[in-house]
C-alpha cells in the first residue's frame, strides 16, 4: 500500500527538488548528498519524491519520525537530525530498522545509549558528531574541544554505530553574512583534526536552504533542504 498524493502537489515537490538536486550536483561535481527534511510535513510528501526516486530525509521529531517510517517504504534512509535526548536514544534505535543516521550525537551519554539500545540483528547506525561551531549557549552540539575525547568514544566504544562525519547548524549570522561562513570554516578544523588525530575519513553535514552553496564551496559533503522543497513549515504544536 502506498500513500496517496494529488498530481499537483507531486509536481511541484518534485520541481523544487530537482532543481536543488542538479544546483548540489553541478556545485559539488557530484560529491555532496542532498537530504530532504520533511519534519512537520506528510508522509504522502515523502512519497511523492521516494517515487521518483528520492531516498534520504531528514527528521527532527523522534516520535513523527517512526510513525512516518511504519507508514513509508523500508528503504529510505532516515536521517534523524533533530535535537536528541538520552531517553529517546532506546524510541529511535529500536523502532526504526531503516536508520540511516543519527546526526545530533553531542555527547557520551547519546551515543552509548544509542550503541547499547540498537539490536545485533539490525543495521549499524552511522552518526554524525554534532560540533557547537558558533559557541552560542542556546545552540547543542558538543564544543570543538570536546569531540575528540566523543570521538574516541565512539569509535572504540561503540560497535553498533559508525562515526562518519561531524555536523553543524551554524549561526543565523554566518549563514546570512556574504562570502566564508566562518561556522563552516570552524567544522572543516575540526575535521581536520579528528582525521589526522584517528587516521580517519569524515564526512560534513552543513548547510540548509539558506547556506547549502555556501556549504558545498566549503566541502559540505551532505546538505539538509527543508523549506526551498517543502515550502514553509508549520508551526510545531
Ligand atoms: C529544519 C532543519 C533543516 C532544514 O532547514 P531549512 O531552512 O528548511 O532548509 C536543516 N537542518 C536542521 C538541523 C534542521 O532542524
Amino acid at each position: 500500500m502506498s500513500l496517496t498524493y494529488t498530481a499537483e502537489r507531486a509536481s511541484e515537490l518534485i520541481s523544487n527538488a530537482d532543481t536543488i538536486k542538479k544546483e548540489v550536483e553541478s556545485l559539488s561535481a557530484g560529491r555532496t548528498r542532498l537530504v530532504c527534511v520533511s519534519k512537520l510535513k506528510p508522509a504522502s510528501d515523502i512519497q511523492a519524491l521516494y517515487d521518483v526516486g528520492y531516498r534520504h530525509f531528514g527528521e527532527n521529531y523522534v516520535q513523527e519520525l517512526i510513525e512516518k517510517a511504519k507508514v513509508l517504504p523500508g528503504d529510505i534512509e532516515w536521517h534523524f537530525i533533530g535535537g536528541l535526548q538520552t531517553n529517546k536514544c532506546k524510541d529511535l534505535a529500536k523502532n526504526v530498522v531503516n536508520l540511516y543516521a543519527v546526526e545530533t550525537i553531542d555527547s557520551e551519554k547519546k551515543a552509548k545509549k544509542l550503541n547499547d539500545t540498537r539490536a545485533e540483528d539490525l543495521p549499524v547506525i552511522n552518526v554524525y558528531i554534532q560540533v557547537n561551531t558558533s559557541g552560542e549557549d542556546q545552540k547543542s552540539g558538543a564544543a570543538p574541544d570536546e569531540c575528540e575525547s566523543l570521538a574516541q568514544t565512539i569509535l572504540t566504544g561503540c560497535p553498533r554505530l559508525s562515526l562518519e562525519g561531524l555536523m553543524t547548524i551554524g549561526s543565523f549570522g554566518a549563514s546570512t553574512s556574504q562570502g566564508e561562513n566562518q561556522d563552516f570554516k570552524t567544522l572543516v578544523e575540526v575535521q581536520k583534526k579528528l582525521e589526522s588525530k584517528f587516521g580517519i575519513s569524515l564526512k560534513l553535514s552543513m548547510g540548509m536552504s539558506a547556506d547549502y552553496k555556501e556549504a558545498i564551496r566549503q566541502g559540505s559533503t551532505s546538505v539538509r533542504v527543508g523549506s526551498d522543497i517543502f515550502g514553509a513549515r508549520p508551526v510545531k504544536q
